[in-house]
């Protein structure tokens, strides 16, 4: 069985996350959405937050699920039985960032990487935008799936 897990912050997610997962899902039997905790960093969503809208996108569909992790990517795909990671690459300046973790990672442990390129329609949208619309009292509905609401 082929699983996988789509690593990120999803603070929050995005139709751009939503692309990456729907085409994704097609490449496996199974996608973990898997929503990393880092306790230095500041959220503008909590966790159960940013988990239920992620949750209230996909229930329809078996082959995902959502969790939450912390500590290294790869330590959480060697536990579970992951064997691929999944990716979204919008741009020159993603490709280099997740070249260089794709490559830490293959040396700790042996999980593929798999990158899938953001639809042309997406590929502008990034959760820290979302984030400096939202604080702005900007229009934030066309970026995000109806899910998310504040
Ligand atoms: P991180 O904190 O790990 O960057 P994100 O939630 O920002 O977490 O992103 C998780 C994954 O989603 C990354 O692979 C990222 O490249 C991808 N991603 C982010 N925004 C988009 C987008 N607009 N289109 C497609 N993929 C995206």
């Amino acid at each position: 069985m082929k699983r996988a897990i789509f690593p990120g912050s999803f603070d929050p997610i995005t139709l751009g996350h939503v692309d990456i997962i729907e085409r994704g899902v097609t490449l496996f039997d199974e996608l973990i959405i898997a929503i990393g905790v880092n306790s230095g960093k500041k959220y503008m969503f909590s966790l159960a937050e940013r988990k239920q809208f992620i949750e209230n996108c996909f229930k329809g569909n078996p082959k995902i699920k959502v969790v939450t992790y912390r500590g290294l990517t790869v330590d959480f795909c060697m536990k579970n039985n992951f064997d691929f990671i999944l990716r979204g690459l919008r741009n020159p300046a993603d490709f280099e960032f997740e070249k260089a973790i794709a490559h830490t990672n293959r040396d700790l442990a042996p999980v593929e990487t798999v990158f899938l390129l953001t639809a042309a329609s997406t590929s502008y949208i990034s959760s820290s935008i979302v984030r400096d619309v939202i604080r702005n009292d900007g229009d934030y509905t066309k970026l995000v799936p109806k899910m998310v609401r504040i």
